[in-house]
């Protein structure tokens, strides 16, 4: 996969995605499938915004069903069964148990009944029906989780996916259906002829290089960022986003085979404990976030919140901040609504076009990217009005790269094969995205210098330019320890 400046320059395109997202990669990667003249840019990395954040789940949401929100998760639902059929090298099914003690907001009754309603939207297509769980039978699967006041609970089964592999194959299967695919592209302005988008004007962040984009159709796949799209199409718009703030931490292992799906004391919301990879994630959290879109890292209180929770799952172990191995934050791009906590905000999604014909994705869930991007789709082929192009046919054929799923030690060559194949084009594409090596205990620094030399040997750097990628690296590291 190569940055496609010269043609991003030169071509007119009938659908240009700004954002490289899940949601980006995925609409692009469905409209060239169907035969339209795509571009995809991205501002920084493919995956380096919420799409890289995540809590790892392919999952219909049970926590959904608390605000009747049935059509979510049954939509999430056929989704997943989609997506573990199409994609099984990044998505696997995972036992959940969610137990249920003494004073829980979360009665007994109502997470036994809430289980039996999700094994009846995922209808055929689920992974396994629900187990319920006797006192006994909990702590017999579970024995180092908390057992005073254990009522009992219930064992269930979702999706766990590699979020960042699981969006960079999109892209890299976009690239290869014909899409026009750069990252470091930042969009900065849009350009419109009798009220009407006709392009954007776009930075090569690499080059520097000022880009004009034509396309016959503008689509901000933006997440968090979308609401600075809109504002370049009409600067007194309201904001279509509300952003709110999820934090994980990267524990290290702990006594636990299945992931638990747990009640907060502290404000009563959900929050997992997972397995992966060797490591446990403990999130997540839900805040509403002013600042910039940029800048998202855990806070001490985060931290704190998520840890104080731990502890009281895991009573017997010490858990404490030497246990933690690092901390990643994202931002979801929630529908602007007011009033209400962040976390009773719908995950639905809806797609807005404006007077000036920008179409805006907003809201939504990883698990239902596919059927996102399909819609886009439908929606800009139809005023395109254009009877050749073919049907979307996502829902059978995934994204595969040649890469995916391969275990390759070979440090040499896996970073070949990231900066070749995978646009990598910084030490922290490689280290966080390509290589994942972020979320391992050592968090990449063991393998740092080799890595910046190797790479510094496929893209030229100067010896000025290596140290520069590794203390960038070494800062993001940082940020993201010191909370
Ligand atoms: C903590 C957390 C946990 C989550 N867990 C789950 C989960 O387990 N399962 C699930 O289904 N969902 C989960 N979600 C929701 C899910 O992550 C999001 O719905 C999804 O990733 C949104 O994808 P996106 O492509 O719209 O946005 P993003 O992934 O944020 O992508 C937007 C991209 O646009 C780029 N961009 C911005 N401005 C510009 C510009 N001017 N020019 C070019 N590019 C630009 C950004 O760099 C970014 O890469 C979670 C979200 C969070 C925050």
């Amino acid at each position: 996969m190569e940055r496609n400046i010269a043609r991003l320059k030169s071509e007119y395109f009938d659908i240009l995605v700004i954002g490289g997202g899940i949601n980006g990669c995925a609409i692009a990667r469905d409209a060239s499938l169907r035969g339209a003249k795509a571009a995809l840019i991205e501002k920084d990395d493919f995956a380096s915004g919420a799409s890289g954040k995540t809590t790892k789940l392919i999952h219909g949401g049970i926590r959904y069903l608390e605000q009747f929100n049935f059509k979510l998760v049954y939509e999430a639902l056929r989704e997943r069964a989609i997506i573990l059929k199409t994609v099984p090298h990044l998505v696997h099914p995972i036992e959940f148990i969610l137990p249920a003690y003494k004073g829980d907001p979360r009665t007994l009754l109502k997470i036994r009944t809430g289980a039996f309603i999700y094994d009846q939207l995922a209808g055929r297509d689920n992974i396994r029906c629900h187990r319920p769980l006797k006192r006994d039978e909990v702590i017999l699967l579970e024995e180092n989780i908390g057992s005073r006041n254990l009522k009992g609970g219930v064992l269930y089964c979702d999706g766990q996916m590699d979020d960042i592999r699981l969006c960079l194959d999109n892209a890299i299967s976009a690239y290869q259906a014909g899409s026009s695919v750069a990252n470091k592209v930042k969009a900065i302005g849009l350009i419109k002829e009798k009220g009407r988008i006709i392009g954007i004007e776009a930075k090569d962040r690499l080059t520097g290089e000022d880009l004009t984009i034509r396309a016959k159709v503008v689509v901000n796949a933006t997440g968090a960022w979308s609401n600075q799209i809109v504002k370049m199409d009409k600067p007194d718009a309201t904001p279509i986003t509300r952003p709110t703030k999820g934090v994980h931490i990267v524990y290290r292992k702990l006594p636990h085979t299945r992931a638990i799906l747990l009640s907060a004391h502290k404000d009563k919301r959900f929050f997992f404990i997972i397995p992966w990879r060797g490591v446990t994630l403990i999130g997540t959290t839900d805040t509403d976030h002013a600042g910039s879109a940029d800048e998202v890292y855990a806070s001490g209180d985060d931290v704190e919140y998520l840890l104080e929770e731990t502890q009281r799952a895991f009573p017997h172990e010490h858990i404490d901040r030497a246990g933690m191995i690092t901390t990643y934050a994202g931002l979801r791009p929630l529908v602007n609504t007011q009033g209400i906590a962040p976390w009773h905000v719908s995950r639905e999604h809806t797609i807005k076009e404006s007077a000036s014909g920008l179409i805006s994705v907003v809201g939504g869930k990883y698990t239902t990217y596919r059927h996102l991007a399909e819609e886009v789709v439908d929606m800009v082929l139809s005023k395109l009005r254009d009877k050749n192009f073919k049907r979307c046919v996502t829902q059978k054929i995934g994204p595969s790269s040649p890469v995916s799923g391969e275990e390759d030690l070979d440090l040499h060559k896996c970073i070949e094969r990231a900066v070749k194949y995978e646009m990598a084009n910084s030490l922290t594409d490689l280290l966080v995205r390509r290589l994942q090596f972020a979320t391992t205990p050592s968090l990449g620094l063991d393998r740092l210098e080799e890595c910046g030399r190797i790479m510094g040997e496929f893209l030229n750097w100067s010896g000025a330019q290596k140290e520069s990628e590794m203390r960038l690296y070494k800062e993001e590291m940082r940020k993201n320890t010191t909370n």
